[in-house]
């Protein structure tokens, strides 16, 4: 099992490489990447994705809900505080999988009304 030791040495071979510099926060901005939390699936390694290749955002099921909106009007902001340099996410993939665990959630509809926003059944 990993540890806080594991992650504090894995961080700091990772900052020590560089990889990152020069990067920019939205990488090259034409890929947009909604994924789900499932440790088996990461969007970045099922889709070979190198650092800065891809905006990844998470969440539970890979589902475009109101908190993705949110994130993406916030990224829409970093793009303008960096001065508009950025192209705007032009390639948007919305990867889901089999044997997903947000099935298992399905016995919480108002969770799941929650999340995703339509009305919990009455
Ligand atoms: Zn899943």
């Amino acid at each position: 099992m990993i540890n806080t030791e594991d992650l504090v040495s894995r961080n700091a071979t990772f900052a020590a490489r560089g990889a990152h510099k020069g990067l920019h926060i939205l990488g090259n901005g034409n890929l947009m990447v909604v994924g789900c939390v499932d440790s088996r699936v990461d969007p970045s390694h099922v889709l070979g994705l190198d650092l800065g290749e891809a905006t990844v955002i998470r969440n539970v099921g890979g589902r475009v809900n109101p908190a993705v909106f949110r994130t993406l009007l916030m990224l829409a902001k970093v793009r303008e505080a960096h001065g508009g340099d950025r192209p705007a996410g032009t390639h948007i993939v919305v990867m889901q999988h089999t044997d997903c665990g947000i099935k298992d959630i399905a016995a919480f509809p108002e969770m799941l009304a929650n999340d995703f926003g339509p009305d919990p059944p009455a």
